[in-house]
């Protein structure tokens, strides 16, 4: 028996079945490659769902966390500590200064920072958050079609996918869906007694599927008109993934009033952000939100090695031009399973024309490369923000064999 094999048996045993059994066990990694439990080796174009944004075993990262956990691991929200003020400090600053001639929000907007430990726990504080801003008389939720905020009760209310959705309701918060990149239909379904309106800048979890150019603004004047809040859930794209420090900061950046994150931003350490803007930014008062955990000394040091890192090695260029690169390489593979490539910096989805991408992900890990089945028809790349030209090559290069070994069998044999 494999290591693999043995340690898939204890986990069937061991853990509830949330996740099926996964197929890869993970020992270790270095960099854009990881290693299995029997030695073989990966490419890893998924990076633990766009979180290992510095790969693995950073030399920074390692660092920042070693040093840390050293001094103080913890202190609970009865103390301050200097990593969580400066982490904060650094977000509010990229958010209002990203840099490199784009927008981001005025530079006397009130923002203010408030620390979990997940993008669930982000976007729950940015529910209650909206709760209290927006007082009683605005008392429903509006959120988008297969949008994804998270599994926690709040959070799962404003996810717009039934199948995980509906077996958890009736919930508290009453929220109507509208169809994602729909101004339109947005419009229609926001009055001034809609409280928010929560919405992510490309859908990830629905196959990295983006809004129609503009989509954001028309969000923001929707909110301005209504007096609604403009949630935007970056918890996905936010810190570097685009290529941009945050997704809204493309485009002439629609400055949200909440802004979630998490993913991305400890490097591989828990920790997940929800900034408020303008009045958002003090509408909690003390005693009206908390956590034990959020923003401790460790993950908060892990996330400004993350940030100095994506500044010192230029990790916003990288991702636009790695990304663009996989973009054309892909594009340019000639096979009938292949439909084509989306998305934006190094979060991208390989539409398929078949319901085969489980298949496609079996095959390309066999070729030693981790990507993500993400719908049926929808493979997610979303590799560290430090992969090289090199490495993207050796999946394009990969690919066409991996697409021809996943034909369906009738189509393989087709002159
Ligand atoms: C992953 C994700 C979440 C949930 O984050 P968790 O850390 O799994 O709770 C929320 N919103 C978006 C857009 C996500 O991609």
């Amino acid at each position: 028996m494999s290591a693999t094999a043995e340690l898939r048996e204890r986990f069937r045993s061991a853990l509830m079945p949330t996740y099926g059994t996964p197929p890869v066990a993970i020992a270790r990694g270095d960099g854009c490659r990881v290693t299995d439990v029997d030695g073989n080796h990966y490419l890893d174009l998924i990076a633990g769902i766009a979180v290992s944004a510095l790969g693995h075993a950073h030399p920074a990262l390692v660092r920042a966390v070693r040093d840390q956990v050293a001094a103080v691991a913890h202190t609970s929200n009865l103390f301050v500590h200097e990593p969580g003020v400066e982490l904060a400090e650094r977000l509010i600053r990229l958010v209002r200064d990203p840099g490199a001639g784009v927008t981001g929000a005025a530079p006397d907007t009130d923002v203010r920072v408030f620390f979990g430990n997940s993008g669930s726990e982000a976007n729950e504080a940015a529910l209650k958050l909206v709760r209290l801003a927006a007082g009683p008389s605005r008392d429903y939720v509006v959120s988008t079609e297969s949008g994804f905020h998270g599994r926690t009760s709040g959070a799962l209310a404003v996810t717009g996918k039934p199948a995980i959705r509906d077996k958890f309701g009736p919930f508290t918060t009453d929220v109507r869906f509208v169809p994602y990149g729909d101004p339109a239909a947005l419009r229609a379904a926001v009055d001034d007694s809609c409280a928010a309106v929560f919405v992510e800048p490309t859908q990830g979890e629905a196959g990295v599927v983006q809004p129609p150019s503009g989509y954001l603004h028309a969000v923001r004047e929707v909110c301005d008109n209504s007096g609604a809040a403009f949630v935007l859930d970056e918890v996905q794209s936010g810190v570097g993934r685009t290529g941009h420090w945050f997704a809204h900061q493309a485009d002439g950046g629609a400055v949200p009033d909440i802004l979630t994150l998490a993913k991305g931003l400890g490097g591989g350490l828990p920790i997940g952000a929800c900034l408020g803007f303008g009045d958002y930014a003090t509408a909690f008062a003390k005693g009206d939100h908390g956590t034990t955990f959020g923003g401790n000394p460790v993950a908060a040091s892990a996330a400004l090695a993350v940030l100095d890192t994506i500044e010192s090695e230029g990790l916003l260029a990288n991702a636009a031009e790695t990304g663009a690169l996989l973009a054309e390489r892909v594009a340019a593979v000639d096979d009938p399973l292949l439909a084509g490539i989306h998305g934006t910096g190094l979060w991208r989805g390989i539409r398929l024309t078949r319901p085969v991408a489980a298949d496609v992900q079996e095959h390309a890990a066999a070729h030693g490369f981790l990507v993500n089945a993400v719908t049926p028809d929808t493979l997610r790349i979303a590799p560290p923000l430090t992969i090289s030209a090199e490495e993207i090559l050796e999946f394009t290069e990969a690919l066409p064999s991996i697409l021809a070994e996943s034909r369906p069998q009738e189509e393989g044999t087709a002159p």
